[in-house]
C-alpha cells in the first residue's frame, strides 16, 4: 500500500506466527493481572466496609482513631508475610502505611462530625485569624456553637462570653497575656480557658491569673494549612482542674491528634531548641542566599534531592508570616542566651576551618555521630523516604 507521507514506510511490518503467539500470551497474562487488580480493589472496598464498622464502634464509645501499637504490629506482620512471599518488605510497608493513613483520615472525617461535647458553645478569641478560622471549621463541623471575639468586638465581650463552655485564645503571641487579662472578668467560672500560643509558660500564668476556673494551655504543632489532624501533635500544658478540661483533650484525640502532655516550663525549654535555634538558623541561611543574590533556579537545576529538600524548608519559612517566627525567636532572654551559644559554636567551627584542621573536624564528626546514636539510622531512613517521595512527585 502506498502512503502519502514519504517518510512513512510503505507498509507496517506484519507479525510473524511467533510474534502472534507472544501477543496472545501477553494478552492472557494481562487479563490475569486485570483480574488480580479487580480483586485487590474489591478487597480494599471490603476492608473499607469493615473500617466503617470500627468507626461506628469508636464513635459510640468516643475512642481515638489512632492506635499506634496496633498499626505497628500490623505493619510488622505484613512485612514478614511479604518477605515470606518473596516480596520486598519495604514495598509492602509503604503500601500498608498508605492504606492505614487513608483509613485514619476517613475515620477522622467521620468522627469529626460528632463532637465529644456537641452543642457546647465555644468562643474563639482572634477567630478571624488563620488558626481561628481553621478551628472554627472543625468545631462547627463537629456540632459546636461557635462564637468569635476579634479585635473590634470587645464592646460586645460580655454578651459573647455569656454561657460559653470553652474559650480559645488565638491572637498574635505578643498580646496573648494582655488578652487573657482582658477576658478574665467576662468568663463564666466553670468555662475552660485555653490558648494555642507557640510559647506556653507566660500565657499559661496569665490565664491562671485571669480566670479562677479550669485552665489548660495547648500548642498545636501544625498550622492552618493542615488538611487533617491525623497524627498531628498537640502539646497539652496543664493549668488548673484537668478533669474539667478532659473533654477538650478527648475532642482533639477524636480528631486524630496525638496528645503530648508536659508542663509549660519544659515545653518552652524543649521548644527553645526545636524552634528558636532551628528557625534562627533557617532565617540566617535564607538571608545569606539573599545577600549573595544566589540564582535559586540555577542552583536547583544542579541540586541533589537532599539540597532541594533543605532549600524547600528554607523557602517554606519565608512563605509565612514573619511575626510567627519573630515571636518565637525573640521570646525570652533565655532564648537570646541560647542563640549566643549557637553563634559561639559556629565561630569555633570557623576557626577550625581557618586553621585547616580537618582532623579536628573528623574527630568532632565522629563524636557527634556517636551521640546521635540509633537516631542517625532513623534519620537516614526517614529522609531517604522523603527524598524518594520528592523524586516520585517532581
Ligand atoms: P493571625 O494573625 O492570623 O490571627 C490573629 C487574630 O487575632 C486576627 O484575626 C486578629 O484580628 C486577632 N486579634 C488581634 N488583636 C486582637 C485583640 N486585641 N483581641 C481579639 N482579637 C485580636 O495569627 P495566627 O497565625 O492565627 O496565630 C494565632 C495563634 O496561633 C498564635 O498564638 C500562634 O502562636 C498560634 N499558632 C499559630 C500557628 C500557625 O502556623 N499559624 C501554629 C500553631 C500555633
Amino acid at each position: 500500500m502506498e502512503t502519502d507521507n514519504p517518510k512513512q514506510p510503505a507498509s507496517l511490518p506484519t507479525l510473524n506466527p511467533v510474534d502472534n503467539s507472544i501477543k496472545r500470551e501477553l494478552e492472557t497474562l494481562r487479563r490475569k493481572l486485570d483480574i488480580i487488580d479487580q480483586k485487590i480493589v474489591s478487597l480494599l472496598a471490603k476492608r473499607h466496609a469493615e473500617v466503617e464498622r470500627v468507626v461506628a464502634l469508636k464513635k459510640a464509645h468516643n475512642l481515638p482513631v489512632y492506635h499506634p501499637a496496633r498499626e505497628e504490629n500490623l505493619i510488622s506482620h505484613c512485612r514478614n508475610q511479604g518477605a515470606e512471599a518473596g516480596l520486598d518488605p519495604d514495598y509492602i510497608e509503604e503500601l500498608y502505611r498508605r492504606i492505614l493513613r487513608q483509613s485514619r483520615v476517613e475515620q477522622t472525617a467521620r468522627l469529626a462530625r460528632k463532637g465529644v461535647r456537641a452543642g457546647a458553645t465555644v468562643l474563639l478569641v482572634g477567630g478571624l485569624g488563620s488558626m481561628g478560622q481553621y478551628f472554627h471549621k472543625w468545631f462547627a463541623d463537629a456540632g459546636y456553637q461557635v462564637r468569635i471575639l476579634d479585635r473590634d468586638d470587645w464592646s460586645n465581650a460580655d454578651k459573647l462570653c455569656h454561657g460559653v463552655e470553652l474559650v480559645i485564645i488565638s491572637v498574635p503571641i505578643e498580646i496573648t497575656t494582655e488578652v487573657a487579662g482582658r477576658l478574665g472578668p467576662f468568663l463564666p467560672i466553670d468555662c475552660i480557658l485555653t490558648d494555642i500560643t507557640s510559647i506556653k509558660e507566660r500565657p499559661l500564668n496569665a490565664m491562671l491569673e485571669a480566670h479562677q476556673g479550669p485552665v489548660v494551655g495547648l500548642h498545636p504543632l501544625f498550622g492552618p494549612t493542615t488538611s487533617t489532624m491525623d497524627k498531628q501533635i498537640i502539646v497539652v500544658t496543664p493549668g488548673r482542674d484537668m478533669s474539667a478540661c478532659r473533654w477538650i483533650i478527648d475532642q482533639f484525640n477524636a480528631w486524630g491528634c496525638i496528645i503530648l502532655q508536659v508542663n509549660a516550663e519544659k515545653h518552652d525549654e524543649v521548644m527553645s531548641i526545636v524552634q528558636t535555634v532551628r528557625h534562627f538558623a533557617t532565617f540566617a541561611f535564607g538571608q545569606f542566599l539573599f545577600h549573595k543574590q544566589i540564582d535559586l533556579s540555577r542552583t536547583l537545576e544542579f541540586s541533589s534531592p537532599i539540597y532541594r529538600l533543605e532549600l524547600g524548608m528554607v523557602g517554606r519559612l519565608f512563605a509565612q508570616d514573619p511575626s510567627l517566627y519573630s515571636e518565637i525567636i525573640f521570646a525570652s532572654p533565655k532564648r537570646l542566651a541560647l542563640l549566643k551559644d549557637y553563634l559561639a559554636s559556629l565561630s569555633n567551627n570557623l576557626a577550625m576551618v581557618e586553621k585547616g584542621d580537618k582532623e579536628m573536624f573528623n574527630v568532632e564528626f565522629k563524636k557527634i555521630a556517636e551521640w546521635f546514636g540509633p537516631f542517625s539510622e532513623q534519620a537516614m531512613r526517614e529522609s531517604t523516604y522523603l527524598i524518594d517521595k520528592l523524586i516520585e512527585r517532581f
